[in-house]
Parts: structure tokens; C-alpha cells; sequence
């Protein structure tokens, strides 16, 4: 999977391929998905929602920039495989789902693959986490139409969002923001994507 679609992709951050071959992806599958775990296509994990293409996760996370020690959040865990894997590389990843079921079966998984430096929270990621800020990266698996205000705010200096934006509930633009300054950021795209919406108080209605 590494070599057929990452690296052939032109992702090229040693941190980023040792972290996508170190996770298991078919644990993060239904079990009756499992054989095509390793293709390059996302799949269904429940409520509607999938598990993304590895090679947008390992892009997004290529983005990310993501140092040791760096404090993460990840909106929308779905089933904790980005999560898990942005966790290879940085210190710990807040990774917050408005669906309680994903929640549950993503901390069931995480748990059983040891991986300690992920908490999985309940709620509205559009308001960010508060209780955690400031984060190195903010990472998004789902596109909302503005990028969220609480998490220009509770970006670092120096911070990175990676998020799909977009007009459209199903068609948007990868963006990456980073912080400047208290107020300034800059912005560029990383071309279009297909992500479920992301549906909250500062992002698409219910
Ligand atoms: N990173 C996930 C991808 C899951 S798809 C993985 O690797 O499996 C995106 C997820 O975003 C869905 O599970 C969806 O329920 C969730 N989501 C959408 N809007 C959200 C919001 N406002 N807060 C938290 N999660 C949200």
C-alpha cells in the first residue's frame, strides 16, 4: 500500500511512510472489509461515515508537519486510523466524534493496538477542544464550509490546520493554514478532495 500509493504520490516524509506502514489498517475496518483494507479507496465504518483513503491521510498528515511532541487535534476520528497514525509521529492527539458509537469502537481499537497518546472525546468538533489548546496541528476529516474561529484560536503560533473547505457539502479544497502572528495567517490549497460534511455549530447544520 505504502509503495503502490503513497510514495507514487510523491509523498516522501520518512516520518509520514514509517507511520503509515507501522499502522494496521485493517484493524480500523469492519471485518468483513478487511480484504480490502489495503486498497486505495476509503471504506464505510458505520452512521454513515468512512474510513479515508490512505493516501489523503497520509497527505494531510505530510501537511500537518508534524513534529515529536506535538500536541494534535484531529476532528472527526471516525474510525482512529488517522488518529493513530498522526500519533506514530507527534506527542498526543485529541481527536474529538459527534457520533457515540464511532467513539466507543475507535477507543475499543486503540485500546487493543496499545496506542496510549490518542484520546478519543465526544462532541462538537466545529468549537475545537478548549480544555487542551494550544495545538501544533488541527486536522480535518470531514469539510465544513469556513474554517471553524475556535481553531484559528486555539492554533499555536506557528500551527498548521489542515482541512477540507468548501461550498459544496460533499466537493472541497484541501486547505492548509498557518499561524503567522496573533492575527495573521496564511493560507494555500493541496487540490480537491471528496470528504463527508463536517456538521456542527460552526460548520454545516444537522
Ligand atoms: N479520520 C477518520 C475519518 C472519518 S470520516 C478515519 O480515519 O477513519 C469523518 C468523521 O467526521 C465522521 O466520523 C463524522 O461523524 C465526523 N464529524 C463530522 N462532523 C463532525 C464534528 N462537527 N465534530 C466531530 N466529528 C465530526
Amino acid at each position: 500500500m505504502v509503495e503502490r500509493q503513497i510514495v507514487r504520490r510523491g509523498i516522501c516524509n520518512p516520518d509520514v511512510l514509517a507511520a503509515m506502514r507501522q499502522v494496521p489498517r485493517e484493524e480500523f475496518v469492519p471485518v468483513e472489509l478487511r480484504e480490502f483494507a489495503y486498497d486505495d479507496i476509503p471504506l464505510p465504518i458505520g452512521n454513515e461515515q468512512t474510513i479515508s483513503q490512505p493516501a489523503i491521510v497520509a497527505s494531510m498528515i505530510e501537511a500537518a508537519e508534524l513534529r515529536p511532541g506535538d500536541r494534535v487535534l484531529d476532528v472527526g476520528t471516525g474510525s482512529g486510523y488517522a488518529a493513530a497514525v498522526a500519533a506514530t509521529i507527534a506527542g498526543h492527539v485529541h481527536s474529538i466524534e459527534r457520533h457515540a458509537e464511532l467513539v466507543d469502537s475507535a477507543r475499543e481499537i486503540l485500546e487493543r493496538l496499545a496506542i496510549c497518546n490518542v484520546t478519543v472525546h465526544l462532541g462538537d468538533g466545529t468549537m475545537g477542544l478548549a480544555e487542551y489548546a494550544p495545538y501544533d496541528a488541527i486536522i480535518a476529516a470531514a469539510g465544513g464550509p469556513r474554517v471553524p474561529a475556535a481553531w484559528r484560536e486555539q492554533l499555536a503560533i506557528g500551527g498548521r490546520i489542515v482541512m477540507p473547505l468548501g461550498r459544496d457539502l460533499h466537493y472541497q479544497r484541501l486547505i492548509k493554514l498557518v499561524r503567522r502572528n496573533q492575527q495573521d495567517y496564511d493560507q494555500s490549497s493541496l487540490g480537491e478532495v471528496r470528504f463527508v460534511p463536517l456538521v456542527g455549530a460552526d460548520g454545516w447544520p444537522a
